[in-house]
């Protein structure tokens, strides 16, 4: 039977790839699919990573949603995320285009100036790319190279039972930001909380300093950047890892402006922190012993401390705690089919 790609999934597609491709490949792959972005030997200690992602029009964004700047800070933030959620440092980028034939050269021109600005605050060189006609839909594309000290990268399959689970950052408001930009009704939403959710889904800023950190410390055992959701994305660490994790809701914190647009759109702000994705903040593990002390370091040296979420467990379930039991975590996130 031919399965079509609805029921394959956007992971089924991806496995017959995986099937395919040598694994783990020549000598210099240290690795290829599977995880946020592929790693190659490059002598001297130092590991080339490498990552690709696409941004493709009515299903990653809305012509009328976002500033031609925002499309392009956002195309390359998310691929400078994947850089980050491996330890390393973004470098260089190549951009694909799809370009319909009606598309304005100022329309491009902004896509440009935010593209270079992400790039500019992140140390990225644009070195090359390709530029097509597309019939229909706007594809924006960026190849990103990063690099890192080979004994450094940090991967998603090293998580340990017993390992503390934590993120970086906030969760769950761009997608608030998400559905806002959606919303038709008019909502009564506070000016101030729209702009607030509305930033964070359109211009997220991946935390390449924590990551960096993080690996240079040694700190974390597995790590992965949350684009699909969090659940999702945890389940990528478990599966890597053959781990499961308990996820405590109540230590997720959520924003004032993420409960007051939830309320108003009469939604649990834990769907949205759990399931909504986007949010490009790191979730990784650490050794419990380390906890207190990598909080108390990130806070010296960056100004800031992850969250402790919960913890990596022999598994393979992933459970979140509801009312005082644990159950199992329903599948949420992101999925292309
Ligand atoms: P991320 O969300 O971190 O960008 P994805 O979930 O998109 O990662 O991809 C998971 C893994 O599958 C990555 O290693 C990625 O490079 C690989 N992958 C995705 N699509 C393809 C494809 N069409 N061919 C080969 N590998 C792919
Ligand atoms: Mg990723």
């Amino acid at each position: 039977m031919d399965r079509n790609s609805g029921s394959l999934g956007e992971f089924g597609i991806i496995d017959l790839f995986r099937q395919a491709a040598d694994s783990p490949g020549r000598a210099w792959v240290r690795a290829g699919i599977g995880d946020d972005c592929a790693v190659l030997d490059m002598g001297g200690g130092t590991s080339l990573l490498v990552t690709t992602d696409l941004l493709t029009e009515d299903v990653h964004f809305l012509r009328s949603g976002a500033s031609p700047w925002q499309l392009g800070w956002k195309s390359m933030a998310v691929n400078i995320s994947d850089i980050a959620a491996m330890g390393g440092s973004p470098a260089a980028a190549f951009l694909g285009l799809g370009i319909t034939p009606d598309l304005g050269e100022k329309f491009i021109l902004e896509f440009r100036d935010g593209l270079m600005a992400c790039a500019a605050e992140y140390r990225v060189d644009l070195l090359g790319g390709d530029t097509v006609r597309c019939r229909n839909d706007l594809v924006f594309g960026i190849t990103l190279l990063g690099r890192a000290p080979a004994d450094q990268v940090v991967t998603r399959g090293r998580a340990r039972p017993g390992d503390r689970l934590m993120i970086g950052g906030a969760v769950g408001e761009s997608a608030a930001g998400l559905r806002l930009l959606g919303d038709e009704t008019g909502r009564t939403v506070r000016s101030a909380d729209r702009e607030h959710l509305l930033k964070a889904h359109l211009e997220p800023r991946p935390q390449v300093a924590l990551g960096r950190w993080l690996a240079r410390e040694g700190m974390a055992r597995a790590m992965i950047d949350v684009s699909d959701g969090l659940l999702q994305d945890l389940g990528h660490i478990c599966r890597s890892s053959g781990v499961g994790a308990d996820v405590d809701p109540e230590l997720i914190p959520l924003s004032e402006p993420l409960r007051r647009v939830a309320d108003a759109f009469d939604v649990d702000p834990l769907d949205w922190a759990l399931g909504g994705g986007e949010d490009y903040v790191l979730l990784f593990t650490v050794p419990d012993d380390l906890e207190d002390d990598l909080c108390r370091a990130c806070r010296d040296e960056l100004g800031f401390s992850p969250i402790p979420v919960g913890e990596m467990t022999t598994g393979p379930a992933i459970r979140v705690r509801r009312n005082s039991q644990w159950v199992e975590a329903e599948p949420a996130g992101f999925t292309h089919f």
